[in-house]
């Protein structure tokens, strides 16, 4: 498995498909597949059963579906930048995800 660079809340942009170039909030990772979901992205409509004991009505309602990490790319919180992060140890020994393009840690 190769190691994911995206984590949780991160925002990330997609840079495939129909939402290419926009961006969101990473909402969950699912590692074992190597995926993630995108708030409010990659919307794809899902036909729901009612389901009586939730109160919900059936029909067709629009959800996420998960893009796989290729096509997405991690925005760095400094330059605002769509990134490939980097990883470096510090003097401490803890180790550190930073932006190769502004070199700022995120
Ligand atoms: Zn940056």
């Amino acid at each position: 498995m190769s190691r994911m660079k995206i984590k949780q809340n991160d925002k990330v942009m997609i840079i495939s498909g129909k939402d290419k170039t926009k961006i969101g909030k990473g909402l969950k990772i699912y590692h074992n597949k190597g995926k993630v979901l995108v708030e409010g992205l990659n919307k794809i409509k899902r036909h729901v059963k009612p389901n009586p004991y939730k109160q919900e009505q059936g029909g067709i309602k629009d959800a996420e579906a998960p893009l796989h990490i290729s096509n997405v790319r991690v925005v760095c919180d400094a330059c605002a930048n769509p990134t490939k992060p980097g990883f470096k140890v510090t003097a401490d020994g803890e180790k550190v995800r930073y932006c190769k393009k502004c070199e700022e840690n995120f």
